[in-house]
């Protein structure tokens, strides 16, 4: 069993890389392990000294929210020699280091690898100089090295996201939103340069995410006349009202012959062609900065934690293994296998084999590829009204994400020739007669949009409503319907398909889109929304964590949710809050006895703020004032307690990368399974989501038996196995030091 961890971060810094540390740090002194920062990378590791220090718990507190990384990172060329890493080797053996916990991209990856391959053999000649000052070789055999993805290029295989892509990508996503008003104020178009020497990811999901009109990226096989056809594009959309064009180049993109198209190059091809006005915009270095989204934090958080548990559950394996997560679970791959997979789609690009590239990047990449394919073009592919009609609604309380989610199943059905009414306030168009005519170029800026565009509505269907929708069902001919919405929605849709004895015309197909930030939905791991309502949290949060001045301080911060828990505990990990109470937990008086007891000792152990993480519905008697009352009288006076209600801000605001190209994604499915459905003639009723990764769907009736209707919430919530990670990493010091009293262990 080892007893001694580094932990390092290496090559380019990655927003999130903090996160990681923590959880790595904490989660190993919790299991009993010294644990010794490495500043600098490689290069601390190989000089030593002060560079290699033992770390506490407090140091790695209040680093969560901070971009970059604290232990700073560097390339060390030195290390890339032999005799860099015997030197490293000393280092390491001189402090009884046995395991190394690295976070860097595929060169951090690849150094890792080799230093722990070489280990016996750098061992075997140091302890040959000095057997006085270290145990026989045969003692110290070897050097586990575990990594973690940290790159925002998302170019790593062995994790579907690296740590820093969802930050560097809402980067992306808010500039081009940002350059978007003034291009349109100006009728300008802009070419904007995004990072991706290798990978095309952040330029093709910001491309998704924005409505941009043109991409380039390093995997797509150009034809030799690509400018022409993008030049003939833009002018296309400029002959039909779309004066301001947004181009996305990534800066790998290449020619068809494998030379590196410079985004100068393409603005000069657009003046020189089209003869207009077109600036540049080089994103650089803002896309790596500034302080990390929640799903990084989380992401790292997660990871840093299942490295440590790796090495300390399987002592006996050689660990040479990256963790990752896939299908969100955490994976373990070899680190060569990592970088070896990784560095083969930079080979196949640079060799021409771009379809190889692609196929490499895997099905997801492929299939945004195609969809943005489809999205930008300047018309539908097909006449709309030869393949009939069909109906798109939004219900429930708006969330962000859902005008993503519309637009892209409307365009993906216009593009087949399928004509899409929008029902108003959910089906309360389809009772009213009230209908928007949804047009492909309208829809395309509302992949952006805040919430609905045709409106939601909350109320309940009464029965005479549904001879009205029957009518309006056959006035219309309306062939099948895509609802986006949350719990209400789907209750709605329920109903209809039980009312079809009744009513011939509801046996038509039904495509369910999970809206809502809630995330209480069957068949889907995620929600649209609930990630911008996390970032909206997490923002507040870190706000209220810069209010921490010369008193101590307890908040309580109440979130939304219902009755389920999501929010308010992916807040409380994304934040470092100390406890989440929850509706799936409830409170109980033995347990706010204990936190009354740990709070005390946070602030004496030197935290100046405690954060409580309440859920709306977490209790109907210990509500948020009730805390706040409770923590105040048990204060002495030595401690103030503030409570807060986030309320609406939650779902306000534009919806995040993450929340648009995830609604982009279903939205693309959904529309698929309808067309399909139209062909067939099925009545199909299926509910979409985002389920370990994929897009999947299930039917209704595996719907309803996943919900728990009392709740209103699915029987099996993933998240709830995060739950004991909160505190754990957020308490004020690891359980191996004297604590009060709670009764708690690991
Ligand atoms: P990233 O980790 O972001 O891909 P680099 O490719 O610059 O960044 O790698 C970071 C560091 O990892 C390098 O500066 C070097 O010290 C080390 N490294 C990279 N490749 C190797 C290798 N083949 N052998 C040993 N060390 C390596």
């Amino acid at each position: 069993m080892i007893k001694a961890l580094g932990v390092m971060t290496s090559g380019g810094d990655s927003p999130g890389m903090n996160a990681g540390v923590r959880a790595a740090v904490r989660r190993a002194m919790d299991r009993g392990l010294e644990v010794y920062g490495i500043y600098y990378g490689y290069e601390g590791l190989l000089r030593g000294g002060d560079q290699i220090k033992r770390l506490n718990w407090q140091e790695v507190g209040n680093i969560l929210q901070q971009g970059g990384t604290f232990l700073g990172t560097a390339r060390s060329e030195h290390f890339k020699t032999v005799e860099g890493r015997r030197r490293a080797v000393e280092n390491i053996l001189e402090r009884g280091i046995e395991a190394l916990v690295v976070i860097g991209g595929d060169g951090s990856l690849m150094g890792a690898h080799v230093l722990s391959t070489e280990w016996p053999e750098h061992v075997e000649k140091i302890v040959a100089a000095h057997p006085d000052l270290y145990p026989p070789a045969s003692q110290i055999p070897m050097l586990q090295v575990v990594g973690l993805p940290g790159s925002i290029d998302n170019d790593l295989t062995g994790a579907d996201m690296a740590i820093g892509v969802d930050s560097a990508l809402n980067h992306i996503v808010r500039a081009i939103d940002d350059l978007s008003s003034t291009a349109a104020s100006h009728q300008r178009t802009f070419v904007i340069e995004t990072m991706g020497r290798n990978c095309g990811y952040l330029a093709l999901a910001g491309t998704l995410a924005t409505g941009a009109s043109w991409v380039l990226i390093p995997e797509e096989e150009l034809d030799l006349r690509w400018h022409q056809k993008m030049v003939e594009s833009l002018d296309k959309a400029r002959k039909i009202g779309r004066p301001h064009q947004m181009v996305v180049v990534a800066e790998g993109a290449r020619h068809p012959d494998g030379l590196l198209i410079g985004s100068n190059d393409v603005r000069s091809i657009l003046v020189e062609k089209l003869g207009i006005e077109v600036r540049l915009t080089v994103l650089g270095h803002v896309q790596r900065g500034g302080s990390p989204t929640a799903f990084d934090r989380i992401l790292a958080t997660r990871l840093g934690v299942a490295a440590v548990d790796l090495l300390m559950d399987e002592p006996d394996v050689i660990h040479r293994h990256m963790v990752g997560i896939r299908r969100n679970k955490v994976v373990s791959t070899p680190l060569i296998e990592v970088v070896e997979k990784s560095r083969e789609v930079r080979r196949q690009i640079e060799s021409g084999d771009f379809k190889k590239a692609v196929e490499l990047r895997g099905e997801a990449f492929q299939s945004m590829l195609d969809l943005v394919n489809t999205l930008t073009q300047i018309t539908p592919a097909l006449e709309t009204g030869q393949q009939g009609r069909v109906v798109i609604m939004t219900g429930g309380a708006d969330s962000p994400g859902m005008d993503a989610a519309l637009c892209t199943a409307a365009r993906c059905l216009l593009n087949q020739g399928v004509e899409v009414l929008g029902s108003r306030d959910e089906f309360y168009g389809l009772i009213h007669d009230d209908f928007i005519h949804l047009d492909w170029n309208e829809l395309l800026g509302w992949v952006g949009h805040p919430s609905s565009d045709i409106g939601t509505a909350r109320s309940d269907l009464l029965q005479g409503d549904f001879g009205r929708i029957a009518e309006n069902i056959r006035k219309y001919n309306i062939k099948g319907i895509i609802a986006i919405g949350g719990w209400g929605t789907y209750q709605h849709i329920h109903r209809f398909v039980e009312m079809r004895s009744g009513f011939p015309e509801f046996d038509i197909p039904i495509m369910l889109i999970p809206a809502t930030i809630d995330n209480n939905l069957p068949c889907t791991d995620l929600c649209i929304g609930s990630d911008t309502a996390l970032n909206n949290i997490v923002e507040a949060v870190d706000k209220i964590r810069h209010t921490a001045g010369a008193t101590k301080r307890a908040f309580i911060v109440e979130v939304m949710g219902k009755e389920c828990g999501f929010l308010a505990l992916m807040g409380a990990l994304a934040t470092g809050a100390e406890k989440a109470y929850l509706p799936e937990t409830g409170i109980s008086l033995t347990e706010l006895n204990k936190d009354v007891i740990e709070l005390r000792d946070s602030f004496e152990c030197g935290k100046r703020m405690v954060i409580y993480m309440r859920s709306e519905q977490a209790s109907p008697h210990y509500t948020t004032d009730f805390l706040r009352r409770l923590l105040e009288a048990e204060s002495n006076n030595e401690f103030e307690v503030r409570s807060v209600v986030l309320g609406h801000v939650q779902r306000g605001g534009f919806p995040t990368a993450f929340d648009r190209i995830l609604a982009c994604r279903i939205g693309a499915e959904a529309a698929g399974a309808l067309l399909k459905s139209l062909k067939n003639g099925s009545d199909e009723v299926l509910a979409f989501g985002l389920r370990e990764g994929a897009i999947t769907s299930c039917t209704l009736s595996e719907a309803v038996e996943q919900m728990d209707a009392v709740h209103e919430r699915p029987k099996v919530q993933w998240f709830m196995d995060l739950y004991s990670m909160v505190h754990s990493l957020a308490k004020s010091r690891p359980w191996s030091e004297n604590r009060p009293e709670t009764g708690e262990g690991l």
